[in-house]
């Protein structure tokens, strides 16, 4: 078993951390948020001063932080605090598995390589529920043995854990994946608007779209009316399930990615404006699948 610095133990590392603990795993964590923090230390996770204190005695790093800022800052150290890459011992392994941009993913491996250490990208996805059950899965990028290295303890908090490739291809599949999420919710949701207009009921259309081509899990597990699947957020007010300010955050990886990169991912794009205005508004804090109702709001009456 391995010892584990955790740092960032949110609404998701709160519960992958408490998992490695259930699995054996000697874990010490830290928070900014003290009662993240409190929560951390109920679940028997050892509780240190510092993100730099929690990786001074770690075989294993994992960071699991809002955004790309806060990884570099954590990994460089900012504001005077010492940073995790400085604080540990050399060769140590270090996983981050918050959901960032690939570059700033990138920066993130080089900057742990020029420090003597070893790093994997590893983005889940699964949401609070995966975390919480330990049925995650992780998009993983970085060398083989690192990987292979890594794997017990991945599958300490998921189910399914897949190498992407090099450093950042765990944050390349991720961003991938997401926008063929987002551009398909909003497909299913136009259709299902559309088919309203024309008379069709919702159930007529699931079970004929469902058994046919415009087969999707946006409509036949997150289905965006109440009623066809009885487990979708639409059927509980579109209480998350997976929030649109969390898909707007995506989609805007995505849209560095494609900028970056000069695909010419028109509906990638789209789909990132339509869920940035879903998101500024009660969409933030909705399931994606809510972008029906905006459908629907702004259709000619
Ligand atoms: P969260 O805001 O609940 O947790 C992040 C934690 O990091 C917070 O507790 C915050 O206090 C802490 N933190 C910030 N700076 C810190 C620092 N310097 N040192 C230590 N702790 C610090 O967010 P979350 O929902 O747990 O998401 C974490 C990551 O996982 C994000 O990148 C998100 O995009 C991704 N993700 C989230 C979900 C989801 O459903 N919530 C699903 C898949 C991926």
């Amino acid at each position: 078993m391995s010892r584990i610095a955790f740092i960032g133990l949110g609404h998701m590392g709160g519960p992958m951390a408490a998992n490695l603990v259930k699995a054996g795993h000697d874990v010490v964590g830290f928070d900014v948020v003290p009662a993240a923090l409190d929560a951390a230390a109920a679940a028997g996770i050892e509780i240190a001063p510092s993100g730099a204190d929690a990786a001074t005695s770690a075989d294993i790093v994992i960071t699991m932080l809002p955004s790309g800022r806060h990884v570099l800052d954590a990994y460089n150290g900012a504001g005077g605090a010492s940073g995790l890459l400085a604080a540990a011992r050399p060769g140590t392994l270090f996983i981050d598995s918050s959901t960032i941009a690939v570059d700033e993913s990138r920066a993130a491996h080089d900057a742990a390589a020029a420090a003597g250490h070893r790093s994997l990208d590893a983005p889940v996805s699964g949401g609070v529920v995966g975390a919480e059950n330990a049925t995650l899965a992780f998009m993983v990028g970085g060398r083989d043995e690192d990987f292979a290295e890594a794997l017990p303890v991945l599958e300490a908090m998921g189910r399914r854990i897949v190498h992407c490739g090099g450093a950042g291809l765990g944050q390349a599949a991720k961003i991938c994946n997401n926008m063929i999420l987002g551009i398909s919710q909003i497909a299913v949701a136009e259709a299902f608007v559309l088919g309203e207009r024309l008379g069709l009921t919702h159930q007529a259309l699931f079970d004929v779209a469902s058994n046919a081509s415009g087969q999707c899990w946006a409509l036949t597990t997150n289905c965006p009316v109440p009623g066809p699947v009885a487990t979708s957020p639409a059927n509980n007010d579109y209480q998350p399930g997976f929030a649109g300010a969390l898909m707007s955050k995506d989609l805007g990886l995505a849209e560095q990615a494609i900028d970056l990169t000069g695909v010419d991912a028109k509906l990638g794009l789209l789909a990132r404006s339509i869920y940035a205005e879903y998101a500024a508004g009660e969409g933030a804090g909705k399931d994606f699948s809510g972008i029906i109702n905006t459908v629907r709001d702004q259709s000619r009456a």
